[in-house]
């Protein structure tokens, strides 16, 4: 096997592998929810294939596009989403994974267009403020694409909530943005929880500053 056969391969097992998740944190029902990789230095990337049950994934069924959504290698049509996510990679160069779900706190602020306010550390670790709202955009174009990148550029969150539609996120690697959207349900869900007995207080701007400066370059192991 040669390195790029090597790299094919373990991110075929990983984004398969990653699905798993999903529905280990029940962020998806039925077939609705995707993960996907970039190839390293190539415009390639590796996605879960369109309608394939979750326990029907495996590494040879993930297909592998470029960054035009066109199949390159796979027996399957890839994705729904898949040109939303191709869209994506095209314009954040640093991104390496991206994850789309309807999974159902976070949906429902979506459904209000209602950003998730951060009043919760581990928010202003994960998020770095506010989870944000895109547009509302029809699938079909790259609009949806455009809606992802125009919202998390002006943002610190790795997770858009994309209005009336649901979580796309984004990290440096697939298993990144996993955590990301993963990290988005539960803080949508004790956000809403606190909102049911009153009204969740605000942290202070420095305050969130400093907590995402911290999360993000001095936690966990170097
Ligand atoms: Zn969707």
């Amino acid at each position: 096997m040669t390195d790029v056969d090597a790299t094919f391969r373990r991110l075929r097992e990983e984004v398969c592998r990653l699905h798993a998740e999903l529905t280990r944190y029940e962020l998806v029902v039925w077939t609705a929810g995707n993960v996907s990789a970039r190839v390293p230095d190539r415009d390639l990337l590796v996605i879960k294939p369109s309608g394939v049950a979750y326990d029907q994934l495996t590494p040879d069924n993930m297909v592998v596009c470029d960054l035009f959504g066109t199949v390159v290698d796979g027996d399957h049509a890839p994705s729904s989403d898949t040109d939303a996510q191709a869209y994506v990679y095209r314009h954040m160069p640093h991104v390496g994974g991206v994850v789309h779900t309807h999974s159902t706190y976070a949906t429902a602020w979506a459904a209000r267009g209602e950003p998730i306010p951060c009043v919760l550390t581990m928010m202003a670790d994960e998020f770095g403020g506010d989870v944000p709202v895109g547009p509302f955009a029809l699938i079909g174009d790259d609009s949806i694409g455009r809606g992802i990148v125009q919202t998390l550029s002006q943002s610190r969150s790795p997770a858009v909530l994309m209005r009336n539609h649901g979580v796309f996120s984004i990290g440096r690697t697939a298993r990144a943005a996993v955590k990301a959207a993963v990290m988005c349900e539960d803080v949508a869900r004790t956000v809403h929880i606190a909102r049911q007995l009153g009204q969740p207080l605000p942290i202070a701007e420095q305050h969130i500053d400093s907590l995402y400066d911290r999360y993000q370059n001095v936690y966990g192991q170097r």
